[in-house]
């Protein structure tokens, strides 16, 4: 089966072709630059951009795939979460392609679709996979019992992704937009246990409240104020130093959190997909844990941890393989689309 996969969630305007299986293109163009000097995407600049790059992007992603449009079985589309006017111009394109083309469309969860691209580089999801979503407004863990029917929220962060964090440090530090890829780079030359990092909900009686759930905001806020502190006691920033112990200690938590639930599930394999997980410090730390736990731990290439639209046409394929209902003509995007939601009806 072959599935034209479509994103615009967010800054990325992207779209791939899998034919059984395998991806055979990928194009991504992104508006980032465009936000860097603004410190955060501008969903006004990011609408645009959809308009203007949606059909190069699609045409260059059929093109490379050497196909037409009528050699789809399906098209699929991210319908939320994610920026509302974004989504609406990847939407609207997506819809409109199925029309003429009277092709099937899917409505797809993007979260989901972080989830679902490890399959092109892992296989299949064996049983009781556990899913750790990290990204750029998403942590969370989930339980996959069937990617293309149902997944269960095991746990999620009570306040901010750490995806979030990352990038309100970064700004305070003047690194640009987005920042997670700058305190990886300097995480990698700063000692860890130079700053004494909170770890959220993981001692006393809130993490015995909240043993899979996450906590960002105290982590932004320790950091941000010995910051300041250092500031205005006329020290010098030791950039390298905070960006290690920040990321040294969200990696900790993230790891631990997510081996927890393994052990609750009786899980063997651990999945993790987002933006965030292209950090190194992440990546290390889960190894070696996944290692120590007897847990295989699949993250992607940073390619397919970033926004895509491989992820969306491996989730396509998914709901098509399945023999799941297309998406009706009229589906609505959702900038708040639930995780448990995989497909818009
Ligand atoms: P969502 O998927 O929740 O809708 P999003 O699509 O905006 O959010 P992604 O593109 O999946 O988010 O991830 C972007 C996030 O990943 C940003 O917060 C960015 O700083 C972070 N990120 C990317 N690379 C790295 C890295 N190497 N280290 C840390 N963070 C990173
Ligand atoms: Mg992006
Ligand atoms: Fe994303």
């Amino acid at each position: 089966i072959t599935v034209l996969g479509i994103e615009s969630t967010c800054d990325e305007t992207a779209a791939a072709v899998i034919r059984d299986g395998r991806l055979i293109s990928n194009v991504v163009a992104s508006s980032m630059l465009e936000h860097a000097r603004y410190g955060g995407v501008i969903p006004e600049i990011a609408s645009r951009a959809h308009a203007e790059s949606f059909v190069p992007v699609v045409s260059k992603a059929l093109a490379d795939a050497n196909l037409d449009l009528s050699d789809v079985d399906a098209i699929a589309v991210s319908a939320g979460p994610g920026l509302a006017g974004c989504l609406a111009v990847g939407v609207s394109g997506a819809k409109s392609l199925a029309w003429a083309a009277k092709k099937p469309i899917y409505g797809i969860n993007h979260v989901i679709g972080h989830i679902a691209v490890t399959q092109l580089q892992f296989g299949a999801f064996p049983e009781d996979t556990m899913a750790l979503i990290v990204s750029g407004g998403h942590t969370s863990l989930l339980h996959v019992r069937d990617v293309a029917r149902h997944v269960d929220v095991v746990g999620t962060t009570l306040d901010d992704a750490a995806g979030e964090c990352f990038d309100k440090i970064a700004r305070l530090l003047g690194f640009p937009y987005p920042g997670g890829p700058h305190i990886d780079k300097h995480a990698r030359t700063g000692d860890p246990h130079a700053i004494r990092v909170p770890k959220g909900l993981t001692q006393g009686k809130s993490a015995a409240k909240h043993p899979y759930d996450f906590s960002f905001s105290g982590v932004k806020t320790a950091v941000a104020r010995w910051i300041e502190g250092e500031e205005a006691a006329g020290h010098a920033i030791p950039v390298d130093d905070v960006c290690a112990s920040l990321a040294d200690s969200v990696a900790d938590v993230l790891a631990e959190k997510a081996m927890a639930g393994c052990a609750q599930y009786g899980s063997d394999t651990l999945i993790v997909g987002g933006g965030f997980s292209a950090n190194s410090q992440l990546r290390e730390k889960l190894q070696q844990v996944g290692e120590r736990e007897g847990v295989q731990v699949r993250i992607p290439r940073i390619a397919l941890c970033t926004d895509n639209g491989a992820m969306v046409a491996m989730l396509g394929s998914n709901l098509l393989a399945s023999g799941i209902a297309p998406s009706s003509a009229d589906f609505p995007i959702d900038s708040a689309m639930p995780l448990t939601q995989i497909v818009m009806p």
